[in-house]
């Protein structure tokens, strides 16, 4: 990819990370807030910018089975939340490609 620019949100409301500020996501691509994380409450989002993913890996979470990447700030490198690559449960197909975001390690920027 080479040298990247970090991606600004153009929103009323947008989550970014806790420890640098960088945007991470709109909150009108929020597809649940009924999730939770290491932390805490967690947001499941459709897209998410400027984060690095980690190696895929197989997950046992409470739902199930699941291939999850952990998903890195890309300005500051702190952990913010994972990826949910694929899901084995029928019902949990829905999270496949969608980001989680944990609460605790975002901040609200307007
Ligand atoms: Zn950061």
């Amino acid at each position: 990819m080479g040298l990247t620019y970090n991606t600004y949100l153009n929103s009323t409301k947008i989550f970014g990370c806790k420890n640098c500020k960088t945007h991470l996501a709109d909150f009108d691509e929020i597809v649940s807030r009924n999730f939770r994380g290491q932390h805490g409450k967690a947001f499941l989002f459709n897209t998410v910018v400027n984060i690095k993913q980690a190696d895929a890996m197989e997950r046992n979470m409470t739902t199930g089975r699941h291939v999850v990447r952990d998903i890195i700030c890309k300005q500051c490198n702190e952990t913010v939340g994972w990826k949910y690559d694929k899901a084995y449960e029928q019902t949990e197909k829905y999270k496949e490609g969608k980001y989680i975001l944990e609460s605790e390690l975002l901040c609200t920027v307007t």
